[in-house]
């Protein structure tokens, strides 16, 4: 089967600023850059924080798939307000605190089991170059500092609110401050405090980043002044997202991404059992539902949409994993006893099915629509194998198809071996089924106990022989 994918149309994604779905652009060396915005490291991670990881992984894993080369960087922020509040709360120092919360996060994260990004820069690493995008604001006159601190002066930036499309002379008053020259300007530098247990030097003094201009820094650290997507929750647009790119824009003249990609926001609040509280923390998600559901659970759902988390739509999401599981257990089946002919409709479908699978997912994205077309393969291996059999080698195909599917989505683990019995008790397990289907009991028994003194046992059932550690 041929491993080529579609190339009837680029891949397209919406953009908020220009509010359209746009064709993906490259850089000029062909790579796609992207940068997501990661967590502020205070806590544990939320089950709400694993949607735009999700999301933007599993887009990379689709663009590398369709051919792409792809740089993936996500952040991690570890200077802020709430790491200082959160320290004093549990009465420890803010970077260890800030430390400790990025490695669990890295833990949770990883868990999902989607790869990592390429580039994971942090703040702290970042001084040098947040200090030299502040220094060349003030150049251009586009910041100021003051008493300290140094701030943002929006209403000489003239594209403030592009990307909210919001009117510097309609905006609410976001961020207070004495000592600004507009009540929308926001800051660059806060001069140290003497609650905050950390503080870098500065042309302005002592003191630390805000939070929107560590972003445009280690944007550009990692992928240049200008690139192709600009990822993160929808709740960031404004006014982190708006600031960003006023701060880029402003000190580097050129457009800073070309698409903004916005994930909608997971919606806590959906019926839960009584026994499981409110599920809030990604870990527990996890322990709870296992990586596969929770995965498919994200991408059911088109990423530009509200997904309210809730036992329904898991158990739901639930089922549907063990239908793609089942498939995947029947061909092994069908692989231990196949039949000798070629099944023209199975051949077919597979084909249809994975045009439809990358047609959506180069039509923004759309993993709803390739959850369907993974479901059309679903159901034309379950008639394939229930009928006659295919040969082998068609099943193999077959299988290797509907991996690859399962694989861009991050669902490859859902066709591996029963946990529990490594292959080469699988392989003895399917020997026995063949020297059985011949007859050849003696043979059959033989290969029985060499799975029985390895420490398996064979059941015989409706479905087929199960494999389980005794
Ligand atoms: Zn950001």
């Amino acid at each position: 089967m041929s491993t080529a994918i579609p190339t009837t149309d680029a891949p397209r994604l919406y953009s908020t600023l220009s509010r359209t779905v746009e064709p993906l652009s490259t850089s000029p060396d062909g790579t796609v850059r992207m940068y997501v915005c990661g967590p502020t490291v205070y806590g544990p991670i939320h089950v709400g924080n694993a949607r735009p990881f999700v999301v933007f992984s599993v887009l990379r894993r689709y663009l590398t798939r369709r051919g792409f080369a792809v740089r993936h960087v996500c952040n991690v922020t570890d200077i802020n307000d709430k790491i200082y509040v959160a320290a004093t709360r549990e009465g420890v120092r803010s970077d260890v605190l800030a430390e400790r919360y990025r490695a669990e996060y890295v833990a949770d994260t990883d868990r999902l089991g989607l790869g990592r990004p390429d580039v994971e820069p942090t703040v702290t690493e970042h001084l040098p170059e947040i200090i030299a995008m502040i220094a060349r604001l003030i150049d251009v006159g586009l910041a100021y500092p003051s008493a300290g601190d140094v701030y943002f002066r929006v209403d000489r930036f003239p594209g403030y609110g592009k990307l909210s499309g919001r009117r510097l002379d309609e905006m609410l008053v976001t961020e207070p401050g004495e000592t600004k020259e507009h009540p929308l300007d926001f800051a660059l530098w806060k001069g140290h405090k003497p609650d905050e247990d950390t503080s870098w030097d500065s042309p302005w003094g002592p003191g630390r980043p805000g939070w929107h201009i560590e972003c445009s820094a280690m944007a550009a650290a990692a992928l240049g002044p200008s690139f192709d997507v600009h990822g993160g929750g929808i709740d960031l647009a404004f006014p982190h997202h708006e600031n960003e790119i006023a701060q880029s824009e402003g000190a580097n003249g050129v457009p800073m991404a070309r698409i903004w990609a916005h994930n909608e926001m997971l919606e806590l609040g959906g019926k839960m059992s009584k026994s499981e509280g409110n599920i809030v923390l990604l870990r527990d998600a996890l322990d709870r539902w296992g990586r596969d559901v929770l995965v498919a659970f994200f991408l059911r759902t088109h990423y530009r949409s509200k997904l309210p988390f809730g036992d329904a739509a898991l158990e739901d999401t639930a089922r549907q994993v063990d239908s793609i599981r089942n498939a995947a257990r029947a061909l092994d089946r069908a692989e231990s006893a196949p039949g000798e002919g070629f099944n023209r409709e199975l051949a077919e479908s597979l084909v249809v099915a994975r045009q439809d699978f990358f047609q959506a997912l180069d039509d923004d994205f759309h993993t709803p629509r390739a959850f369907a077309a993974l479901f059309e393969a679903v159901h034309a291996i379950n008639r394939a194998v229930e009928g006659e059999r295919p040969d082998i080698d068609q099943l193999r195909a077959a299988r290797a198809a509907f991996v690859g599917l399962l694989d861009v989505l991050g669902l490859a683990g859902l066709a591996d071996p029963e946990p529990g019995a490594p292959a080469e008790i699988l392989a003895l397990a399917t020997e026995r089924e063949g020297a059985r289907a011949a007859r050849e009991f003696a043979l059959a028994d033989e290969l029985r106990d060499r799975i029985e003194a390895a420490g398996y046992q064979v059941r015989d059932t409706p479905e087929g022989p199960q494999v389980t550690p005794k």
